[in-house]
């Protein structure tokens, strides 16, 4: 899981002028005096939200009313600039919301979250089922060659106008009544789909009493086992859970095939166990309602809705592209089950291969393979280390500074913030938050608290950015020790990172990552080339003990085992991919059974019973509650173009070439949503991607 957006609004962000000039005890009605603006989590309090947001939509509704109450002709500056620029105590206020509730959630905020859900789906359906609003914007639209726009502000009206027309605004009343409530049944449900899955998450435990139990587990392992045990009260006890840097450990090591059974079936019922926390239902619920809204839209489903607006443009463009790769994959991911199955054999084992063996088995032929495993490797992937390692990419690509700031609010004391800065002039604000804990969803993402744009004055706001992870944490007196996995989870949120601290637009809502959801991914996965690289390892992978730097004979062995596993790897995305797919390519509303959809599915494809998917539907985040319906594919689809970027980098014999980063920054990064993005890629290398670049990437070619 990568990243999501913390945008609940494509409105407005502006931290400049009207903000009331007397000081309220709720820190969202003051302007805020910290620095960059970064906003005063210390201060702020989960009663001050409501307020907040309530305030936040009668602002919005009232900007609203200026503008279609504007007497004059309408035109860009006058309708267009100012809606664009409209809401920004709202955006201000689901920013801190939305970013704590997936980092640093509680009772609290989780029923704020059920209140306000309904609340913002309405809102945003006020405006963009406002008619006087709509007819101003098409009136503008169909003018536009009267304003002597620029490029950037020609994509913002012809977005701006598409927008409305797929939020309904040129429906007939009763569809647009029908629409509003299809959106606010969403709204909820994917609220509940998520917190239900948090439940599931937290609401298992593996904990083991008998140190005989722990066979096979790596020292390392079992003592951050201890010691999670330790934070929740138990005395000489260990704990596993759900959540990745705890489970993954015991699947890869543990010697009792029963317990790791145990855990991994507790890891893919998540959501499917029959009880309070189950999603089944809600999924049912909200592809029938996706697809009914689709319909009322005039598509046939919603997979067509959201890929018109994609660089893939169809559903049958995405299924050809996945099937290619599942193609690719299978025989290879059949080749390692088969490995596997006759390592059983030869340990005598009289058992079939399970999905609760496949990490086990998987670090046995690494080892037996490459002479390696994550034990190995973790000593020279110290958190900082790693850290630096990204900004020294950073500073040799882009030329980018970073230190350390002590004097900025946090909202949890794992927080690292960072001031980004270059030659010495101000570029924004980087927090980094890398450890597990009950309060935090799973996986990696990376969001902002302020966007980068300029200001209605022309004034540049520089970004305030988040990354949030869940890496292996410190434990006793040793520092966190990351696997090659979570080292490149770090550079590859980075990337995100990157492509908002580098945007360099102008208008709310189209700078940054605010591009199509199968390009967003190009700028952080292009990252998680450099991560590897011997160049790049000799910098910052030192032993933490000892400073070694890693000696090349491992170097030699990551790079050699870098696409080892890689049929694993592939399928199980893609049978996520694809469930993702045919669960918005319905056509007909049916009353969907979960589990058999899931079943049927996946065996139309012909995924083998050795691998669950990456995400099984009751826990996929991503698509019921993360806005990337009909859009997972998108990682392989930006994988596409980001393995055939990085060998632009190569090419010319230096991966830290400075002239095609800089052609990177200007044609990618700095760009935002301000052009289109098959365009701006050509712009960079000079001819299209195609699938050959990704199978190459990853050894299936
Ligand atoms: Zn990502």
């Amino acid at each position: 899981m990568k990243r999501i957006s913390l945008l609940l609004l494509g409105t407005a962000i502006l931290f400049t002028g009207c903000m009331k000039e007397t000081k309220s005890d709720n820190p969202f009605f003051n302007e805020w005096d910290t620095p960059y603006e970064v906003p005063p989590f210390d201060k702020i309090r989960a009663a001050h939200y409501m307020p907040a947001y309530l305030n936040g939509f009668a602002e919005h509704k009232e900007e609203i009313k200026e503008i279609i109450n504007n007497p004059e002709e309408p035109t860009f500056d006058n309708t267009i600039k100012p809606f664009i620029y409209s809401g920004q105590l709202l955006t201000r206020v689901s920013r801190v919301f939305g970013g704590l509730n997936s980092a640093h959630t509680n009772d609290t905020l989780q029923s704020i979250q059920k209140e306000i859900a309904p609340l913002l789906s309405k809102h945003n359906d006020d405006i963009s089922l406002n008619d006087s609003l709509f007819d101003r914007i098409r009136i503008v639209y169909e003018n536009k060659e009267k304003f002597n726009l620029t490029s950037e502000e020609s994509k913002v009206l012809e977005e701006t106008y598409s927008d409305f027309v797929r939020g309904g605004a040129a429906l007939p009343p009763e569809d647009k009544e029908v629409l509003r409530k299809i959106n606010e049944e969403l709204s909820l449900l994917s609220v509940q789909f998520s917190q239900n899955l948090l439940a599931e998450t937290n609401g298992f435990k593996l904990i083991i009493d008998k140190e005989e139990d722990l066979t096979g587990l790596p020292e390392g392992v079992k003592a951050q086992a201890a010691s999670l045990a330790k934070t929740m009260g138990l005395d000489n006890k260990w704990v596993f859970t759900l959540q990745v840097p705890s489970m993954t450990p015991f699947l890869q090591y543990s010697d009792r095939r029963d317990l790791r059974e145990k855990l991994f079936t507790a890891y893919f019922m998540k959501g499917d166990n029959d009880n309070e926390n189950d999603n089944k239902e809600i999924i049912a619920d909200i592809a029938r309602l996706r697809l009914e809204k689709a319909i009322l839209l005039g598509y046939n489903n919603y997979a067509s809705y959201i890929l018109e607006k994609n660089m893939a443009k169809s559903p049958d463009r995405v299924i050809d592209f996945l099937t290619q790769v599942w193609n690719a994959a299978i025989p290879v991911t059949k080749a390692e089950a088969t490995a596997q199955q006759q390592m059983i054999n030869r340990e005598n084992g009289k058992f079939r291969l399970e999905p609760w063996d496949w990490w086990y088995y998987t670090e046995k032929i690494r080892k037996e393979k490459y002479d390696l495993d994550d034990e190995l490797t973790r000593p020279y992937f110290k958190i900082d280390n790693v850290i630096s390692g990204m900004f020294y990419v950073a500073n040799r690509l882009y030329n980018l500074d970073f230190s350390e700031r002590t004097d900025i609010p946090e909202y949890h004391p794992d927080v690292v913030t960072f001031e980004v800065s270059r030659d010495g002039e101000h570029v924004g604000v980087l927090m980094i938050d890398n450890y597990p804990r009950e309060s935090k969803r799973g996986g990696a993402w990376c969001g902002v608290y302020r966007s980068q744009i300029r200001d209605t004055e022309g004034r540049m706001i520089t970004p305030v950015v988040t990354m949030v992870t869940n890496s292996t944490p410190p434990t006793g007196d040793k520092p966190a020790l990351l696997t090659p996995t979570e080292a490149e989870t770090l550079f590859h949120e980075f990337g995100h990172a990157l492509h908002q601290l580098l945007s360099n637009s102008t208008f709310p809502g189209f700078t940054g990552t605010a591009v199509p959801r199968d390009f967003v991914e190009l700028p952080s996965q292009i990252m998680e080339h450099w991560v590897f690289e011997p160049e790049v390892l000799k910098v910052y992978a030192k032993h933490y003990e000892t400073e070694e730097i890693i000696p090349s004979e491992i170097v030699d062995k990551l790079v050699k085992s870098g696409q080892f596993n890689t049929g694993f790897a592939t399928t199980e995305f893609l049978a996520a991919a694809l469930l993702d797919m045919e669960y918005h390519m319905l056509t007909e509303p049916v009353n969907l059974n979960i589990r058999e959809f899931e079943k049927k599915t996946l065996d139309k494809y012909g995924l083998i019973p050795e691998i669950k998917p990456r995400y099984r539907s009751t826990y996929f985040n991503h698509i019921w509650a993360s806005g990337y319906a009909s859009g997972y594919y998108s990682y392989y689809w930006s994988e596409m173009l980001d393995a055939d970027a990085f060998q632009a980098f190569k090419e010319t014999g230096d991966i830290f070439n400075r002239e095609i980063a800089s052609k990177f920054e200007k044609e990618i990064l700095s760009r935002g949503g301000t052009g289109d993005p098959l365009e701006m890629y050509i712009a960079f290398r000079g001819k299209e991607p195609g699938v050959d670049a990704l199978l190459i990437n990853r050894g299936l070619k």
